[in-house]
């Protein structure tokens, strides 16, 4: 290619270029490409994720979760605010696969993270619209490569505590950090034993006003309760903090963002860092294969034929699950058979 030619959006280099520049509206475009559910885009955004792979990794991948209303984007805006202010380039995205339920994501909401979206250095993306939680979470990995790529230092990764997305996030980050509010009586009420197992610190958030006696009460509660719990890591102890967000020099959002990098100097020094974010990576391309498999599965035209045919059967009781499940994999063996 001659030296001053510039890439067209259908070659790989457009993107990869533009966000090795560090150029937001290239960036954005190459999240679109990833976004999109056009085959050829699809196909694009893969070679542009790879060829940017050697670029990633470098970033402090912090994942946050919580019920609607406990803070979150107010606490995003204002650790990515503290954050900006001491020269980091921060990106947010978000992991909301309720947005296709509801119609229109709650963080897809233009007002939200106002101040951290003016940031020169901050780059806010909301949820992919519409899909499955596997979908919007490849998604939001790619995304997530790509942002650092285009260096960003600290990703935060968002997510509302519906389902299994808290689990899913956690499985892509290097910390996670679940945020509350304190209520009346037991804390623990309707949070899953899952999510806190995989949570590296737990903040209760809105510790302001009138509500600092009851979040610290909340939060010896908590901390009370983890101590029974199998610690995400053996080199690390969950604690349980308070905060408030509407401060950003908040001393609790401070001791948060200090326990984010105490926990990466020591992950980082006894090599597990890395060991974590290898067994990441091979575990999502596992659920990719399976994805895949399931994908590839419905589309055989046996299989289609076959499907609801089977499924009566085994309702009725005429056909054992076992030998219906047997009889469609077989199917998948013979695939060529009409
Ligand atoms: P999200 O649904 O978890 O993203 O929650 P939001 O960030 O939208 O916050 C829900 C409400 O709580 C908003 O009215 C915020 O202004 C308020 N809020 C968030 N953080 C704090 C806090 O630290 N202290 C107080 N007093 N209010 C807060």
């Amino acid at each position: 290619m001659p030296k001053n030619r510039k890439s067209k959006p259908e070659e790989p280099a457009y993107y990869t270029q533009g966000v090795r520049k560090q150029d937001k509206r290239i960036l954005a475009k190459t999240i679109t490409l990833i976004e999109s559910a056009r085959l050829e885009h699809q196909q694009l955004a893969r070679q542009v994720v790879n060829e940017l792979l050697p670029d990633t990794g470098k970033a402090i991948r912090l994942g946050i979760s919580g019920v609607p209303g406990a803070g979150k984007s107010t606490f995003i805006e204002c650790l990515g605010i503290h954050l900006v202010n001491q020269g980091y380039r921060v990106a947010v995205l978000a992991v909301d696969p309720s947005s296709q339920r509801s119609g229109g994501s709650v963080l897809a909401d233009k007002t939200r993270m106002e101040k951290l979206s003016a940031a020169e250095n901050a780059f806010i993306r909301p949820s992919p619209s519409g899909g499955t939680l596997g979908g919007v979470a490849r998604k939001t990995r790619e995304t997530m490569l790509v942002c650092e790529a285009a260096g960003y230092d600290v990703m935060i990764v968002e997510t509302v505590g519906v389902g299994q997305s808290e689990t899913t996030v956690a499985s892509m980050v290097d910390f996670f950090l679940l945020l509350m509010i304190a209520g009346a009586g037991d804390e623990l009420q309707g949070i899953k034993k899952g999510v806190l197992e995989v949570a590296d610190v737990i903040a209760i958030n809105k510790a302001d006003g009138d509500n600092v006696e009851k979040a610290q009460q909340a939060r010896k509660q908590i901390e009370n309760a983890m101590q029974y719990l199998m610690p995400p890591s053996p080199f690390w102890t969950p604690r349980a903090m308070t905060c408030s967000s509407l401060d950003t020099e908040d001393p609790g959002i401070q001791a948060i963002w200090s326990a984010v990098l105490k926990h990466r100097s020591i992950t980082l020094k006894n090599g597990e860092l890395q060991q974590k974010r290898c067994r990441q990576a091979v575990d999502w391309m596992w659920s990719l294969v399976e994805e895949g498999l399931k994908e590839r599965f419905y589309q055989i035209p046996n299989i289609q034929r076959q499907l609801p045919p089977t499924i009566r059967q085994v309702e009725k009781g005429e056909k054992s699950a076992t030998i219906a499940a047997d009889e469609l994999l077989f199917s998948l063996d013979n695939r060529g058979a009409v």
